[in-house]
C-alpha cells in the first residue's frame, strides 16, 4: 500500500498512443505484472471485483472509419457499439455487432459478437478481416487469415488472452431492406407457458436467417402475475415477416405490437436491456470447445508465455 492508501489492485493506466501500449507491456513483462485491458467495461468475466494487476484502459483509442468502396469498417480499441450504429446506417451499410450500445465493439467481438442480426449479418468474429495488436510478448503484429493465421484463429474466440488489439477491421454488407427492421412484441400470461415454449421450440430446426426471437420472463406487479415476452426481429419487409408475427396468435397474447424501425431506432430500443452474452463461468472446454484447447495452449505459449493476460478469462496452466 502506498502513502495515499492505494494497493497494487488499484493501478490503472490510460495509454494515448500505440507506442505507450508497447512501453506498458514491456514494463509489465519485465516485472511479471498481469494486466487487463478493458474498454466498454461490460466484461462478463468473473472476478472484476478482485483484480490483482494493472488495468490498461483503452478508451483513448477512439477512432473508426468506414470505407464505402471496400465495404470495410476499422475500429480502434476505444470504440463502443453505440458509436457505430448511426454512421453505418448513414453509409447504407450494416455490420455484425452486439445489441447493447455501451459494450465495446472489439470486446464483444472477442467473445463472439452476437446480435439480433446474426442470421443475416453474421457473427463479429466471422466478419473480422484483420486485427493489429500488441502481444504480451511485446510484438506489434497484424493478424489475418493469411498473416499470423494461428494467432488470428485464437483471437477470434479466445481473443482477450493473446494481445491488446489496437484496431480491428471488419467486412461490411449492404443494408438489408434499406436498414428497416420489423419488431413484433407480444406478452403472454405465464400460465400459457407451454404453448409459448412450443411455439419457440418450433423454430429449433428452421429459424430463417432473417428472423431472431428473444424470450423474456418477468413478473407484472400490477397484474400480480408472471408474464412471458416474446419479441421477433425480422430483417426484411413486413410482408415476409407477417406469417411469423401472425403465428403468435395461437398462444393468445395479452398484448401485442408491431413496429417497423430504422436500424438506429431498433438499437435505441435494445439499449440497456437486450443482453446476448457469449459465455459465463462454464470453463474453457465449454467456452472454446475441448478439441480446440491444445491449439489454444500452443498459441498461448507462443504469444503470452508469462500469462500476463490472466486477470479474467485466463487460459489456465493445466490446459
Ligand atoms: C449489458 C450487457 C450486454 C451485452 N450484450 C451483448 C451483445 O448483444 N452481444 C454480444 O456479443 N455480447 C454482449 N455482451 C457480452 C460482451 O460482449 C462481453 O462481455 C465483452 O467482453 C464486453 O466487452 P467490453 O469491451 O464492453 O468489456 P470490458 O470489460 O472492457 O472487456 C472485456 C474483456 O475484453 C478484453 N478486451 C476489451 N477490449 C480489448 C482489446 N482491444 N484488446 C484485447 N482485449 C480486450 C478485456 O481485457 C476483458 O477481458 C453483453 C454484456 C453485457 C454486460
Amino acid at each position: 500500500m502506498d502513502e495515499l492508501g492505494y494497493t497494487d489492485k488499484d493501478r490503472a493506466i490510460k495509454p494515448a498512443i500505440e507506442n505507450d501500449v508497447q512501453e506498458i507491456v514491456k514494463i509489465a513483462n519485465a516485472n511479471g505484472i498481469s494486466f487487463l485491458t478493458p474498454n466498454g467495461g461490460h466484461g462478463a468475466g468473473i472476478g472484476y471485483a478482485d483484480i490483482s494487476g494493472m488495468v490498461i484502459n483503452l478508451s483513448k483509442f477512439y477512432t473508426f472509419s468506414i470505407d464505402v468502396n471496400r465495404n470495410e469498417l476499422t475500429v480502434g480499441a476505444g470504440v463502443l457499439i453505440g458509436d457505430l450504429i448511426q454512421p453505418l446506417y448513414d453509409a447504407g451499410l450494416a455490420g455484425p455487432h452486439g445489441n447493447e450500445a455501451f459494450v465495446g465493439m472489439i470486446g464483444a467481438t472477442l467473445s463472439g459478437g452476437i446480435g439480433v442480426g446474426r442470421g443475416v449479418l453474421d457473427l463479429g468474429v466471422d466478419s473480422l478481416k484483420f486485427v493489429r495488436l500488441v502481444t504480451a510478448a511485446e510484438n506489434m503484429v497484424t493478424a489475418s487469415s493469411t498473416s499470423q493465421s494461428e494467432l488470428f484463429w485464437a483471437v477470434r474466440g479466445a481473443g482477450a488472452n493473446f494481445g491488446i488489439i489496437l484496431s480491428a477491421t471488419f467486412e461490411l454488407q449492404n443494408q438489408i431492406n434499406e436498414g428497416n427492421i420489423v419488431q413484433g412484441s407480444s406478452i403472454f400470461a405465464g400460465a400459457d407457458n407451454s404453448s409459448v415454449f412450443e411455439l419457440y421450440k418450433s423454430f429449433d430446426e428452421d429459424l430463417p436467417d432473417e428472423l431472431a426471437i428473444t424470450l423474456g420472463l418477468s413478473y407484472n406487479q400490477t397484474r400480480e402475475a408472471s408474464e412471458i415476452q416474446l419479441t421477433y426481429y425480422y430483417f426484411g419487409p413486413q410482408s415476409e415477416a407477417q406469417p411469423y408475427l401472425d403465428a403468435v396468435q395461437v398462444s393468445n397474447p395479452l398484448t401485442g405490437s408491431i413496429s417497423v424501425l430504422t436500424t438506429p431506432q431498433l438499437y435505441q430500443r435494445l439499449e440497456n436491456w437486450e443482453c446476448t452474452t457469449a459465455y459465463g463461468d462454464e470453463g474453457p472446454a465449454a467456452w472454446w470447445l475441448a478439441a480446440n484447447l491444445p491449439k489454444i495452449r500452443l498459441s498461448k505459449a507462443l504469444w503470452d508465455p508469462k500469462h500476463l493476460f490472466r486477470v479474467t478469462n485466463p487460459i489456465p496452466d493445466w490446459l
